[in-house]
């Protein structure tokens, strides 16, 4: 029986999982620490692992799985920003789940938005207590605005729909526009500059970490409302907060940060928060945090298991890896996925 080992797992995680794995005829094993260079020995005895975007795939971790027999790893996730592929090339296959609903991310997108604008954040709470006053709530119209969306893939297409839904104009940015996207594709600065609203859509590439900073907020219209569901270090950070302290940024919606990999998906209620940028973001009233959450969807849930679960399949039946990922996939001459179906 194929033993596979799930890093970082939640009860959530684990619902579809289950309901599929008789159709499988794998042995799984949960654990719910995340995998890093000291944790990869507990994949030992396994044939493959199942990681997740906080997992730390770094070349001391790929190294220690590799000597722990592991030659497959498949991610429960689009993302991969978190994976050392030079350091993996060769030794073991990177599996991801390209696609498994953009719906649930652009909705949530669209979800911190109505939430900030309209403060439904503060109405809720306000009503509990019976305070059913309305002073302070004014929010604006979303018809009529512009929402400038960085990266027009998967999920960005979906919240462009989303925004022509309510009656918005929208302006793109993304390096490699899509002639089948029906948006208006301008420079990054003339979207700061047009934009009400900016949704980030785009990975985190050497291209993209830190593509908010000082520099592109000074470019944005005073009032701009930051919404993060992508990658948390597309955004610098004390930039972030700067732009909120001086009223330049007139909210944010942040499902992920920068720093969130040693805290999103715990419960630190009982502790002291030790970093004193997302503590104080989250003071703020114009500023929302989802601990990424994005993706936390029903359906989201069971098209991943179903891919990854697909995925495993693939490799051992040795069929061809369609969702294989490695450093140098867009280089047909040293990648042999184009011809041998396998990156390697
Ligand atoms: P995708 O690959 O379909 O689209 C990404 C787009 O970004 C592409 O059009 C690409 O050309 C564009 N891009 C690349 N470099 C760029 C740059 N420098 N500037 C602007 N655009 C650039 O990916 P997707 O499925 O739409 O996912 C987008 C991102 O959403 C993922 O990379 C992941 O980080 C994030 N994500 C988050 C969650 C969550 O739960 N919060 C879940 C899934 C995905």
């Amino acid at each position: 029986m194929i033993r596979i080992a799930f890093y970082d797992t939640k009860p959530y995680d684990r619902v579809w999982f289950d309901k599929l794995k008789q159709a499988y005829g794998f042995e799984f094993k949960y654990y719910e620490n995340k995998l890093n260079r000291d944790t990869a020995v507990l994949a030992s005895g396994c044939d493959a692992v199942v990681a997740f975007v906080n997992d730390a795939i770094d070349a001391g971790t790929v190294a220690a799985l590799y000597d722990n027999g592991i030659r497959v790893v498949a991610m429960r996730a689009a993302g991969y920003n978190n994976i050392d592929f030079k350091a993996a090339w060769g030794k073991i296959h990177i599996l991801r789940v390209p696609a498994y609903s953009p719906y649930a991310v652009a909705e949530h997108a669209m979800a911190l938005l109505l939430t900030l604008n309209r403060k439904i954040h503060h109405a809720y709470n306000r009503t509990r207590e019976f305070n059913f006053s309305i002073n302070g709530l004014t929010g604006f119209d979303l018809h009529g605005k512009t929402a400038g969306v960085i990266g027009t893939g998967k999920i960005g297409q979906v919240f462009i729909d989303i925004c022509k839904g309510f009656g918005m104009r929208v302006v793109a940015y993304d390096p490699f526009p899509n002639p089948n996207v029906d948006v208006e594709y301008v420079t990054l600065k003339q979207l700061c500059r047009y934009s009400d609203v900016i949704s980030l859509h785009c990975p985190l590439t050497k291209d993209t970490y830190h593509v908010i900073d000082e520099q592109t907020i000074a470019q944005m219209k005073r009032g701009v409302i930051l919404i993060n569901t992508s990658r948390g270090a597309l955004i610098k950070s004390d930039a972030l907060l700067e732009g909120i302290k001086s009223g330049k940024l007139g909210g944010a919606g942040l499902d992920v940060y920068e720093e969130e990999s040693d805290l999103f998906f715990e419960d630190f209620s009982n502790t002291i928060m030790q970093d004193d940028i997302l503590a104080r973001l989250i003071t703020m009233p114009n500023v929302i945090v989802t601990s990424h959450q994005a993706f936390l969807t029903d359906e989201a849930l069971k098209n991943i298991a179903h891919t990854t679960l697909e995925n495993l399949k693939a490799y051992f039946d040795d069929e061809p890896l369609y969702n294989e990922i490695c450093y140098q996939c867009s280089k047909q001459k040293t990648c042999d996925k184009s011809h041998q179906k396998r990156c390697f």
